[in-house]
């Protein structure tokens, strides 16, 4: 049995479904010892991303800590000429500089793992399981959808879905990691392990955003200690190499999240879900401005990050109303 669980691969047990898995599997109370070792290398392959980075946010600011605040705060380099400050007052506004630019990076880390957290354990919302939604009604009453136009397909047919076996708000999709269809579904983010959808999308925000400004204080800082460090011919070259690859990861990491970061603030302008930009993008649409969704860019705002804009950027004040998610208006351009 354990033979045939081997064979699956790491990337399969990454495209199948955690639920999938755990179906083929025994409960943990039953199973035998090898299989609790399996069932424990599986879910710890679903949260890898998540430990890479926790590990990548722990490491980078351990780096910014030992390598870029602490020599200018001790100052107790035998080679003073390689330094940028010379004179007293220098080294003093060196030193309020550091401290400001540390206090800011640990507030946006602080921000950033709650809302990492909040993210990945939140529950993205999914299709309630009454009567309103069930299958059967699809064609037999239409009084629960009085207040909605239910999205309907090109043959005029209602959206359902076969897995679930239940009708689909609109902008809900089926999510195939998580097995079951999810409100207003983003996308699958295995960098959280969870779906990104109705209930959760303004902390992934927060998680790209805060990751965003935490990565631009890094690069727009951090280049004086590279400058430094190969200045200083004391330094070993593979402590020179070190830094140089540090800062050139944190860099290109850094053009990745900052244009992740405008992508959705573009999207959450527009409002568009991520699958519905790709679904306009696979239908060669270039009708990227006009969502049928869109209420406004000040309310499109308001709809994904919350009513107060004090709380757009602090990952509370989101909680949902009941059917949050299931209906939406549509504005017919
Ligand atoms: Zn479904
Ligand atoms: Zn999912």
């Amino acid at each position: 049995m354990v033979d045939s669980y081997a064979s699956i691969t790491f990337v399969q047990a990454f495209e199948d479904t955690e639920n999938e898995l755990k179906n083929n599997l025994p409960p943990w109370e039953k199973a035998t010892f090898s299989e609790k070792l399996y069932i424990f290398a599986i879910k710890s392959i679903i949260l890898l991303p998540v430990i890479v980075v926790l590990f990548i946010i722990s490491s980078t600011y351990t780096i910014y800590l030992a390598f870029y605040i602490i020599p200018i705060l001790i100052d107790n380099n035998n080679r003073p000429e390689v330094y940028f400050w010379h004179t007293d007052s220098e080294k003093t506004s060196a030193a309020i500089r550091a401290i400001i630019f540390i206090i800011f990076l640990t507030w946006n880390i602080f921000w950033l793992l709650i809302s990492l957290y909040k993210a990945s354990k939140t529950d993205p919302g999914s299709i309630p399981r009454t009567l309103e939604w069930d299958i059967i009604l699809e064609d037999s009453s239409e009084s629960s959808t009085e207040k909605v136009t239910i999205e309907k397909r090109k043959d005029g047919s209602q959206r359902t879905c076969n897995h679930c076996q239940l009708r689909k708000p609109d902008r809900c999709h089926h999510c195939k990691q998580c097995d079951r269809c999810i409100l207003k579904m983003d996308h699958h983010c295995n960098w959280i392990a969870n779906c990104v959808g109705n209930n959760n999308y303004k902390y992934f925000f927060l998680v790209v955003f805060y990751g965003a400004t935490s990565l631009i204080l890094f690069v727009s800082t951090f280049w004086e200690s590279v400058v430094i460090c190969l200045c200083d011919d004391s330094n070993s070259e593979v402590f020179m190499l070190f830094i140089v690859t540090v800062y050139a990861l944190v860099f290109l990491l850094s053009i990745t999240v900052v244009a992740f970061m405008f992508f959705h603030i573009w999207l959450m302008w527009n409002n568009f879900s991520t699958i519905e930009f790709c679904e306009k993008k696979r239908a060669k649409s270039n009708n990227f401005d006009k969502s049928p969704y869109s209420q406004g860019a000040y309310n499109n705002f308001k709809e994904n990050l919350g009513n107060n804009p004090l709380m757009w950027f602090l990952p509370f004040g989101y909680e949902k109303s009941k059917d949050s998610g299931l209906f939406f208006n549509t504005k017919k351009y």
